[in-house]
């Protein structure tokens, strides 16, 4: 199958494996050419044969330990320097098991780095690139638990609604400049984060666990609405709506020149 027309380069963060290696696929299938970033090269290699040959589009691999400052940077450079990418996937991260007290607190940094970090420097060079150029687009992979982080680990909850937000202030920040940005927030989904992060997937009841397909199909479907934020599980768009509006009407009384009355 040959592309309709060339729509510039995808870079996408881990993309050896699951939602990652799903938006690679379906990406090339768009007529994407593909800047593959990971640790695996091997799987990456294999990744790109196998595009590139049923897709007729370019596929490039950049092995990346994204938590390591020298090759984060490397990768940011390309964003920076490459004109030919039009469009960042900031997918790569990791979850983590159990609560704070008690944990791997090295472990965390490392989480805090890649979801955080890394994703943060990303966005910023492609932001910077993309709007001079005025066109591009951004994508970052959040999470639900963004919105229920009494229901899982604080750390990653903290990094996902940091996601969150970064998302929603750089929409603002890029309005008018030719540049479309969305955050993901999938739910469960069938990929290899459970195990990797040391989490029996077995226990999750099935009708919480999407399959990895759907959920990116999904996420490209509220891109291609031009979504600014994409919940693949959520029935009615409007339950979603309704947050984001009690949130906004907090705005005149979140910041006054004298305390609430139940404080004084
Ligand atoms: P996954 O299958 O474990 O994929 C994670 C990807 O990140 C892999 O390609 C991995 O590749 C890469 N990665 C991990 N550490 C890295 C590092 N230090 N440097 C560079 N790349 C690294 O998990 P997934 O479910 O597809 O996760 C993708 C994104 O979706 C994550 O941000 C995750 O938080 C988010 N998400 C997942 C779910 C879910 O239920 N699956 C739900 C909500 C959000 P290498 O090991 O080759 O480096």
């Amino acid at each position: 199958m040959s592309p309709i027309r060339s729509q510039g380069t995808a870079l996408i963060t881990g993309a050896s494996s699951g939602i990652g290696a799903v938006y690679a696929e379906r990406l090339a299938a768009r007529g994407f050419d593909l800047l593959l970033v990971a640790r695996d090269e091997a799987r990456l290699q294999t990744a790109a044969k196998v595009l590139s040959d049923k897709y007729q589009v370019q596929v490039e691999v950049l092995k990346a330990d994204l938590t390591l400052k020298d090759d984060l940077l490397q990768v940011e450079q390309r964003l920076r320097e490459d004109s030919s990418i039009s469009l960042l996937l900031n997918n790569a991260g990791v979850a983590a098991n159990g609560p704070l007290a008690g944990a791997d607190l090295d472990q965390m940094e490392r989480m805090i780095q890649l979801n955080v970090v890394a994703l943060t420097r990303l966005a910023g060079a492609a932001a910077t690139s993309f709007s001079a150029a005025e066109r591009g687009a951004i994508i970052n992979i959040a999470s639900v638990v963004a919105l229920i982080p009494e229901r899982f680990n604080a750390t990653y909850s903290a990094t996902k609604a940091y996601v969150l937000s970064l998302t929603q202030s750089l929409q603002g920040e890029l309005k008018g400049c030719g540049v479309q940005v969305q955050a993901v927030l999938p739910g469960i989904t069938r990929t290899e984060i459970w195990e990797r992060s040391g989490l029996d997937a077995t226990t999750i009841p099935p009708e919480m666990v999407m399959e990895v397909g759907e959920m990116v199909d999904a996420s490209l479907s509220g891109f291609d609405q031009g979504e600014l934020i994409t919940l693949p599980s959520l029935p009615d768009a409007a339950d979603w709506q309704a947050l984001v509006a009690a949130r906004l009407a907090l705005g005149p009384n979140l910041s006054r020149s004298s305390a609430a009355a139940r404080y004084k």
